[in-house]
């Protein structure tokens, strides 16, 4: 394994951040950490990083422990970029991964770095005028400047626009083809669906569910989520009946159907709203996906936003 944990547990005082995991990332794979802010994704991956101490559990990289006498060699192997990593504004692209390059024994070319993120345009431009996007890729770049086998990324696009947030997935995705394997943290279900051969989900501190994002989609038991409102109350268990219906969650005039055959269930629950006198407000649907897992395990959304 290219990452294996056991029984983790991390402490802040009162707050435990980690609640006793168990990963193993398997080389070559994508793995992802998918969990809402404060799910203790970080705290998790800067404990297998090497940078903080767990309280309680066991790591091993790369067949290694931390602090055993091979933390060189180990750091020499890895690929690491914090979730908001602090360049140096003053320095451009080039004298930044020269730097990076500079702490490693075997680093790769810089200029090959710099064409790997797209950056060849801004070789000469310093940090400070760099946009959001352009940054990342930078990060990425000093990530990878070590030629790395294992690539830790914590939230690597939050906050781009969509198509910084592409280019970043296709540098992630030419290192992964390349035979690279990467442990990333996200909340961004779409960057778990697109990148990741298997997902974690987290919340509180503790594995949820981990599968592939295909196989964790399945175990919902529907392929299309239909929610409605509607004017006046309904007990949900009335709808569970309804033919098609995997799935059943509701309050307050609010529903979340997980069905099976669309067909069968949509006449069917309107002639049962009608036949109850229930007036419907809105309705959508749409295609099931890691969100509706995570809503599933935890009756909350995976972001606010
Ligand atoms: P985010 O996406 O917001 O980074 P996360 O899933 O990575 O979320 P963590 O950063 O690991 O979550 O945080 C897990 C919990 O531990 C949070 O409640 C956080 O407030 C707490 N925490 C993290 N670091 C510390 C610290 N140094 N001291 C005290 N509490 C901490």
């Amino acid at each position: 394994m290219a990452v294996r944990c056991t029984g983790l547990v991390k402490r802040y005082e009162d707050l435990v951040a980690v609640a006793g995991i168990d990963l193993a990332v398997r080389p070559g794979e994508c793995f992802g950490l998918l969990g809402p802010n404060g799910a203790g994704k970080t705290t998790t991956v800067e404990i297998l990083e090497g940078l903080t101490a767990p309280d309680e559990g066991s790591v091993d990289v790369l067949g290694y422990r931390w602090g055993t006498g091979h933390d060189h060699n180990l750091r020499e192997r890895l690929g690491v970029q914090l979730q908001e990593t602090q360049l140096a504004e003053k320095l451009t692209v080039g004298e930044t991964l020269r730097l990076f390059a500079s702490f490693f024994s075997r680093a790769r070319p810089v200029e090959e770095v710099i064409r790997t993120v797209g950056l060849e345009d801004k070789r000469q431009a310093r940090v400070g005028k760099l946009s959001g996007g352009q940054k990342q890729r930078l990060a990425l770049a000093c990530a990878l400047v070590s030629d790395p086998e294992l690539l830790f990324l914590d939230e690597p696009t939050t906050g781009l626009d969509p198509q910084a947030r592409l280019n970043v997935w296709e540098v992630v995705e030419a290192f992964v083809e390349s035979g690279g394997t990467v442990l990333l943290t996200t909340h961004y279900m779409e960057e778990a669906e697109r990148l990741c051969d298997r997902v974690a989900i987290m919340d509180h501190g503790t594995i949820l569910s981990l599968d592939r994002p295909a196989a964790l989609v399945a175990s919902l038991g529907a392929e299309q989520i239909v929610q409605f409102e509607l004017r006046g109350d309904l007990d949900p268990s009335a709808l569970a009946t309804l033919p098609g219906v995997g799935s059943v969650a509701g309050k307050q005039g609010s529903f979340r159907l997980g069905v099976r055959r669309m067909g069968e269930m949509m006449p069917a629950l309107l002639s049962e709203l009608e036949r109850r006198g229930l007036v419907l407000e809105s309705l959508t649907t749409h295609q099931a996906t890691l969100e509706d897992v995570f809503v599933h395990l935890t009756g909350r959304a995976l972001r606010d936003e």
